[in-house]
């Protein structure tokens, strides 16, 4: 059986995530403007979280197909990622 990659092509899969990650940060954004306050969106708390929760599921199976099609993370990398941050934020006394 074909899978979804080989029916659509890495080209449109690629296209798809980029496609997913922009919905994501869109949803994101507008929950950060929600919590901040400063500048008043009608979106209510259920509907942010929702938006959130659709999009991440989109990419998530996009991240799903992309380890199907051969693209992966790297734990090691996550690994220093993380220790950078923790670093920064203990430079910035947070
Ligand atoms: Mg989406």
């Amino acid at each position: 059986m074909k899978t979804i990659v080989d029916r659509i092509g890495k080209p449109a899969l690629l296209e798809q995530t980029a496609e997913e990650c922009a919905e994501l940060a869109h949803a994101c954004l507008k929950e950060a403007r929600r919590l901040r306050g400063e500048n008043p969106t009608p979106k209510t708390t259920p509907e942010c979280w929702l938006a959130i929760s659709e999009e991440l599921t989109d990419l998530q199976i996009c991240i799903e197909m992309l380890e199907a099609a051969g693209y992966h993370g790297d734990q090691a990398i996550a690994d220093v990622k993380r220790q950078r941050m923790v670093q920064r934020l203990d430079e910035a006394g947070k």
